[in-house]
């Protein structure tokens, strides 16, 4: 069975490995449709923090059931599904608190242990999220939509409120959909006009704001002088995450979707005063990735602007490295398993 694996830094090989053999509680899939993003890039930069070589890439997952034992929780073989990617115990205090996403033992298929960049493995029942009214591709992209549906979740938005997500990558985008379900007025803030422009195509949103440009007035300006009542910080920038802490109203909410390795500081008085509550937002659970397939089979996500590049697998070592030129437009790959 062939995989490819990421040998260290800027190197893919080839490998031909051992059937996988049926565990108990878990499914042999075959794999269909792999996304790559960010991550990816990162991991062939070398530069993804707490991760190790060689590994088999792929977290975005659209695969098939072709073998699954029995007490299989409704899944049969022939279902194709979108696989969440986190490996969680189930037993520590998260895990019985439903919080799975932040489990003691997390690990991430394609970052912590190896992913989908092969033709078939074995993965928990837990993990697998069947839609037959779903393209391969979009259960494949169900995950990345899935983390800004946890973070949108996490900040339980009312219809009424006037929301800002800074960042307009791809975390942004997938935040701005499960906004627009909620209906909130959407402000989006990026360096970028690029993004910009395409969080108005493609989201209809409120209003849009160039980084670094008299933000607070013009936040201000836009919400009659209240200031945004959720702020989503979706860059991993320290600077933005720590700019962010000015931006929500009075009894505001504060999500850190993003994340970098070092410290966000702000000013206690400013904090204590508008008596916010600041929250990070981490990977997705079980019910985020449900209610991104209702979304994706209601039609409320379009994903085609998304893919920006498209290969099968057996073009995937040579044309992997013209994704990291930003000439690329990299947003996201989909990589085609036959
Ligand atoms: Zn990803
Ligand atoms: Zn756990």
């Amino acid at each position: 069975m062939k995989a490819i694996v990421l040998d260290q830094p800027g190197h893919f090989s080839t490998a031909e490995l051992p059937e996988p053999e049926p565990q108990a509680g878990e499914a042999i899939v075959r794999i269909s449709r792999v996304g790559m993003c960010g991550t990816d890039l990162h991991a062939y930069r070398g530069r993804q923090p707490f991760f190790t070589y060689p590994r088999i890439l792929g977290h975005e997952l659209c695969a098939e059931i072709v073998e699954i034992g029995t007490n299989a929780q409704g899944l049969q073989t022939g279902m194709v599904c979108s696989v969440a990617p986190y490996l969680y115990c189930g037993e520590c205090l998260a895990c019985r608190n439903g919080r799975t996403n932040c489990c003691v033992k997390l690990k991430l298929l394609g970052v912590h242990v190896d992913g989908g960049l092969r033709e078939y493995f074995s993965v928990p029942f837990h993990t697998m999220h069947h839609s037959t009214a779903l393209t391969p591709d979009q259960l494949a992209l169900v995950e990345p939509l899935s983390i800004g549906g946890h973070a949108v979740a996490r900040a339980q938005l009312k219809p009424e409120e006037t929301i800002l997500i800074i960042g307009a990558g791809p975390i942004g985008l997938s935040i701005m959909a499960h906004a627009k379900a909620v209906g909130v007025k959407t402000i989006v803030m990026d360096v970028s006009e690029d993004r910009l422009r395409f969080a108005r195509e493609q989201f209809n949103v409120a209003a849009t704001i160039k980084a670094g440009e008299n933000v607070t007035e013009q936040l201000s300006d836009l919400t009659n002088g209240e200031m945004p009542v959720v702020v989503f910080d979706a860059t991993g920038n320290a600077a933005s995450m720590n700019e962010a802490f000015n931006y929500p109203a009075n009894g505001g909410r504060l999500i850190l979707v993003g994340l970098h390795l070092d410290f966000v500081t702000f000013r206690d008085q400013d904090f204590h005063r508008r008596e916010l509550t600041v929250m990070s937002s981490r990977n997705a659970t079980a019910a985020d990735f449900q209610r991104t397939i209702a979304l994706l089979e209601a039609g409320k996500i379009d994903i085609t602007p998304w893919i920006t590049h498209r290969v099968r697998e057996e073009e995937l070592i040579a044309q992997f490295p013209s994704w990291l030129d930003a000439k690329a437009g990299f947003i996201k790959a989909i990589v085609s398993w036959s």
